[in-house]
């Protein structure tokens, strides 16, 4: 933790009011802070719609670059993407420039706010890696009608996000981390977060752990959500998850966050800018002061966060003063009316409900070398080479032999949206006009040289454009690439 201090002793903080309803969340959780005597001091920088609109194509400008790189310590409000200004989002673009690769996004039951659940005591926290997978939002369009979105997952992202899981759950004594992935169908990339959990796990033995298909996670958090208590998952599927995991506890409004990495942490609700409840000062700002509050705890200000989150507690249970995403907008308070209730309650505890007994998360250190995985025998094999074409692959397969013939390659298949369509097994696939042709080196044993590849590339692309390459892998003996479907 690199925590800037001011010369009276107060933490340096950056504060980003965001759009939409932001503004209204983050004076609210400003507001409470304060008042409850946290030594924080903010620097307020800007990002999102209103900096896309100025033309900084990324949403964050320098000077909130550089606020960020001093304080280290980000408080915001939810930043929106508008349509037809930045193509990236600026939250995730603040995510990844700090490197904040876990995002914990915790929910529980609250008192007064009735759901399904109500009773059933839901606590549980998904720790969803936040800066890799889908997200690096590396896409192309490979034809004018098939894009393409690079799923890029790392050994050493999994074993940062699966030991940040287990020390979260230790500094928070809970008794389990499941590990939810798609890794029955996607073997290498969600394949790598379930083989690093099963790995690490066993370092962790005072921790129950287990891995679950997520299409099975989302059934069971709606079947049985009392039975989950950390999920650690990959960033596309923690993103939609815990919006699902907020809707079990009372919804977005109530579903707070934290973006922890080594050097920096960014904290914010998990909703967005909302914009149809903008200026209205209705909307709850609950997530906003519950990010607030894991912030307080990041810097160790323990007192201060128990402190608010115990009078919102009591807030929420006395049932007085209800925001309208709980009663309904025409009985709800206002969103200030909610922060000078919760202000009001400083000081006091509620009667049923209790603060968990927070410790220090111990940021787990992982190694920061590039080649993070390293091998004794590597090899290449072949090559796929995705070609655009409208020829069907009756035509292109023969052609495409035609042109491997004499070079050290054979043509072993061809396929069409991961499906083998040539040499012909009866599939009935609708194809498309990318097709995927896999190049073998006719010697097993060879590994084949970068020239040769582009020979054999040179030459085709004579007969077909071509979109885009992939080298066959062998690493340890052990084949980096999968088989088409229906591929021997
Ligand atoms: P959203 O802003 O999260 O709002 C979706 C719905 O959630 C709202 O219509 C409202 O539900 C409820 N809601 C959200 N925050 C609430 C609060 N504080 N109090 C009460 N209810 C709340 O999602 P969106 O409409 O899909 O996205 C809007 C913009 O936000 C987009 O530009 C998106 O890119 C951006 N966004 C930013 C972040 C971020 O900054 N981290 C995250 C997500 C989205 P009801 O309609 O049922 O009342």
């Amino acid at each position: 933790m690199h925590l800037q201090k001011t010369a009276d002793g107060k933490t340096l903080a950056t504060l980003i009011p965001g759009d939409g309803i932001g503004p209204e969340c983050v004076e609210s959780a400003r507001r409470i802070i304060d008042a409850a005597g946290a030594k924080l001091e903010w620097e307020v920088r800007h990002a999102g719609e209103s900096v896309f609109k100025q033309g900084v194509q990324s949403g964050v400008p320098q000077d909130t670059i550089e606020s960020i790189r001093k304080t280290r310590l980000v408080l915001k409000g939810p930043l929106g993407t508008p349509v037809g200004y930045g193509e990236k989002s600026a939250n995730v673009t603040l995510r990844k420039l700090f490197e904040t690769y876990g995002n914990i996004r915790p929910v529980r039951e609250l008192p007064g706010v009735k759901t399904p659940y109500s009773g059933r005591g839901i606590d549980l926290v998904v720790v969803r890696e936040n800066v890799e997978d889908l997200y690096a939002g590396i896409e192309h369009m490979q034809t004018p009608g098939v894009a393409q979105c690079l799923k890029l997952i790392s050994a050493k992202g999994c074993e940062k996000i699966v030991r940040l899981a287990f020390e979260l759950a230790r500094a928070e004594g809970r008794k389990s981390v499941a590990c939810a992935t798609k890794s029955n169908i996607m073997k290498f990339t969600e394949g790598t977060l379930k083989r690093t959990f099963e790995r690490i796990a066993k370092e962790y033995s005072d921790i129950e752990s287990w891995h679950v298909i997520i299409d099975n996670a989302c059934h069971q958090l709606v079947k049985k959500p009392e039975q989950f208590d950390v999920i650690v998952t990959t960033n596309m599927n923690g993103d939609i998850m815990s919006d699902l995991t907020s809707a079990l506890v009372g919804g977005l409004g109530f579903a707070p966050s934290a973006n922890l990495g080594n050097d920096a942490a960014i904290f914010e609700a998990v909703h967005g800018s909302a914009p149809k409840y903008a200026g209205k000062n209705c909307i709850n700002p609950a997530a906003v002061i519950g990010s607030a509050i894991m912030m307080l705890r990041y810097i160790g200000d323990f007192e201060a966060a128990n402190k608010i989150e115990n009078a919102m507690l009591v807030t929420w249970e006395d049932g007085k003063v209800m925001t309208g995403d709980v009663v309904g907008y025409d009985k709800g308070c206002t969103t200030t009316g909610f922060t000078d209730a919760i202000i009001g309650n400083l000081g006091r505890t509620p009667k049923n409900w209790k603060v968990r007994n927070y410790k220090p998360i111990n940021m787990p250190k992982v190694s920061s070398d590039q080649a993070f995985v390293k091998v004794a025998k590597r090899r290449t094999l072949g090559f796929d080479y995705f070609i655009e074409t409208s020829d069907t692959p009756a035509v292109i397969g023969p052609k495409v032999q035609a042109i491997a013939e004499g070079t050290p390659f054979a043509l072993k298949m061809i396929s069409n949206r991961g499906t083998q369509v040539f040499p012909d097994k009866g599939s009935l696939t609708d194809c498309t006009d990318q097709h995927r042709c896999r190049f073998i080196a006719r010697d097993k044993n060879a590994d084949v040289s970068d020239a040769d590849i582009l020979a054999l590339i040179q030459k085709a692309s004579a007969t077909y454009r071509w979109a885009h390459i992939e080298k066959l892998q062998e690493f340890d003996g052990q084949p980096g690439y999968t088989k088409a479907q229906g591929e021997d």
